[in-house]
């Protein structure tokens, strides 16, 4: 199976997709958790990632596409989250699976109003630990800044910023939307729900992808 998980920031996705990639034994490629390992890596593509990224503008197509191609090539079983994220890089997908002699069976949209996706964005923080994820204002820590489960830093992703936050949701209707067109056409789509406890939600996800 090739999935991919489409929705504006905010919506779920890394968490439901690194569950879905357990319980499906499925690579789980996250275009996101990559451009942030090259930050933190402090290498060239990382550097000028980090641009686009704390202003919560997209990183260009092509550096996206170079970055992804490399993991495509064998047209194995993934889960895509936050790719593709324009029409260029659907079309540089699509031919890339083609190439590899498959194509995408599935796209699951992650459904949530822009309300709640300020409220969780904004409130957003992760241990710098174990992961584990937190929101300030609806489900803190115990101890202001520190991790339940490990005694973790708490840490906020620089593009959580309200600026940032807001930058996010209009880029995703301009460029993101589009996508969900693209794929719409191709009958491919399943809507879901994305608001909920985390394993309602799951629920809803294994459902759309049977
Ligand atoms: P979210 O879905 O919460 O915005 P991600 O971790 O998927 O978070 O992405 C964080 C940032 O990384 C994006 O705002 C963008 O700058 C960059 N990014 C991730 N994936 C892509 C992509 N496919 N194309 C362009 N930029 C991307
Ligand atoms: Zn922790």
């Amino acid at each position: 199976m090739r999935i991919i998980l489409l929705g504006p920031p905010g919506a779920g996705k890394g968490t439901q997709a690194a569950r879905l990639a357990q319980g499906q034994k499925l690579a789980h490629i996250s275009t996101g958790d990559m451009l942030r390992a090259e930050v933190s890596g402090g290498t060239e593509l990382g550097k000028l990632a980090k641009n686009y990224m704390d202003r919560g503008d997209l990183v260009p197509d092509e550096v996206i596409i170079g970055m992804i191609q490399g993991r495509l090539k064998d047209g194995s079983g993934v889960i895509l989250d936050g790719f593709p994220r324009t029409i260029a890089q659907a079309q540089a997908l699509d031919k890339a699976l083609t190439v590899a002699g498959t194509r995408v069976d599935r796209v699951v949209y992650f459904k949530v109003e822009n309300e709640e996706l300020v409220k969780r964005l904004s409130g957003r923080a992760t241990c710098s630990g174990c992961q584990s994820p937190y929101n300030l204002s609806t489900a803190p820590p115990k101890k202001p800044g520190v991790c339940d489960r490990c005694g973790g830093k708490l840490a906020q992703r620089p593009d959580d910023q309200p600026d940032a936050v807001r930058r996010r949701l209009m880029v995703y209707e301009e460029q993101t939307a589009p996508v969900l067109d693209y794929y719409r056409k191709t009958g491919k789509v399943k809507e879901i729900n994305a608001v909920g406890a985390l394993d309602e939600v799951y629920g809803r996800l294994a459902a759309a992808v049977k």
